[in-house]
């Protein structure tokens, strides 16, 4: 089975590298027209490719060292829900956007009282004529105090059974009546803060499908972010694979310690195997069907492969490894660097704020998008159909 991608005369391929030539420098409003953020939605805001497609597109851009505009929540996992259940004025309003990162998103699902057990949410949307009021308190919401929407699950029927009193909303983050306190995570950055509403007025338009059916899409929003989350990369789709590790040491000569080379390999041959499982998830993806329990299985390796990566690129740094060198702004400024990678002479491997940073954050990885354990639930019962605990 040849699982290489296609090659130089492939139309996707050639098509992109003819509007390269025709943007060379694109801003993100340019991609967002062509469809290149993200190819694999419909048209007019995709381009309707299938996964040989995507996956060639992905390709050419890793060339061209174009980068999509960044907007994790909105494109990742708030479009395609939109997609799936938002009315035309909803998409036509949010999705281009969103796609050009003009307008972030959050999402307002976790709250202090419900995470794993995110059907036990207690914040209220009460019907007041033609509008909600929602009260409630919610946590760890990355991005709430840049996003100028968010994705929010309230109550709507508190007496119905705990899945089917739900609501689905689009909720603007300037709203009278939302409150953002940040939250410092042991990196040192601020992504998480904690958003309270106290009677938020949201009209009929935010409201995102049928009311009460908010669980059936909390679904979809959470299937999309085990795919997004298990993108490659090994922080979640961000900052360095394995293979750019083993590439690093590579050019750096190689390592003498033979229990680091095992390591290294166990952590390539990982990603190998993340990478393939990748190209069925994408396929999946385009092919139009709802991303099932295989995301799960990819995430629930994806995690754990991003702390060993991790892990092991700070042990092969050595005592430099110790260094701590900052925050989020020291990552961004070492991931504009080129790094200089040395091993025995005892020279860092690469900047040490980059994998500082990484090696900090990759706790994160077993806990955000569905716990290690709660993945692990999934799969015993969706998967291997084993009885439910
Ligand atoms: C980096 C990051 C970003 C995040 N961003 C957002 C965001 O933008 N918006 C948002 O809404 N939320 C966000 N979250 C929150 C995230 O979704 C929750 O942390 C997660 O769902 C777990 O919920 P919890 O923290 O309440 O832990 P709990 O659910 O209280 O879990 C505590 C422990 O109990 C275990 N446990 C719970 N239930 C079970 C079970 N049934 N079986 C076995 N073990 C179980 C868990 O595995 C865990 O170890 C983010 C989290 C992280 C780490």
């Amino acid at each position: 089975m040849d699982l290489g991608l296609p090659g130089e005369r492939y139309p996707a391929r050639r098509a992109f590298r003819q509007w390269l030539v025709e943007h060379p420098d694109p801003t993100p409003h340019q991609l967002a027209d062509a469809g290149y953020v993200a190819p694999h939605w419909p048209r007019p805001w995709g381009l309707g490719a299938d996964p040989v497609d995507q996956l060639v597109i992905d390709d050419e851009m890793r060339r061209a060292g174009v980068r999509r505009p960044s907007n994790q929540i909105g494109i990742g996992w708030a479009g395609p829900t939109l997609i799936h259940a938002g009315t035309e004025a909803q998409k036509e309003r949010y999705l281009r956007p969103l796609l050009a990162a003009e307008e972030i998103w959050c999402q307002l699902f976790s709250e202090p009282g419900a995470g794993s057990d995110l059907a036990g949410l207690s914040t209220r949307a009460e019907r007041d004529g033609e509008e909600w009021v929602v009260s409630g308190q919610k946590v760890w919401t990355s991005f709430a105090h840049v996003a100028s929407f968010g994705i929010l699950l309230a109550r709507t029927d508190p007496d119905a059974p705990k899945h089917k009193g739900i609501s689905y909303f689009v909720c603007p983050m300037d709203a009278p009546g939302i409150t953002i306190r940040p939250i410092v995570d042991m990196t040192g950055d601020h992504v998480f803060n904690e958003v309270f509403l106290d009677e938020v007025r949201l009209g009929p338009d935010l409201l995102v499908g049928e009311v009460n059916n908010g669980w059936s899409l909390a679904k979809v929003t959470l299937g999309n972010e085990r795919v997004s989350l298990s993108a490659e990369g090994a922080l979640w789709g961000q900052g360095p694979t394995a293979q750019d590790l083993v590439a690093l040491v590579r050019r750096a000569g190689g390592i003498s310690d033979r229990l680091l080379r095992q390591r290294l390999v166990a952590v390539w041959v990982e990603g190998e195997i993340l990478r393939l499982m990748r190209l069925r998830t994408v396929s999946a993806a385009v092919l139009g069907r709802e991303p099932g329990p295989e995301a799960s299985v990819r995430k629930a390796l994806a995690d754990d492969h991003g702390q060993s990566v991790m892990e092991v690129a700070k042990d092969l740094s050595g005592a430099h490894g110790l260094i701590d060198t900052g925050p989020f702004e020291s990552l961004v400024a070492a991931r504009a660097s080129t790094p200089s990678p040395t091993v025995d002479d005892g020279t860092p491997l690469w900047p040490s704020a980059l994998w500082s940073y990484g090696y900090l954050f990759a706790r994160a990885l077993t806990i955000g998008g569905g716990t290690a354990e709660v993945q692990r639930d999934i799969i015993a019962e969706r998967v291997l159909a084993l009885p439910s605990s």
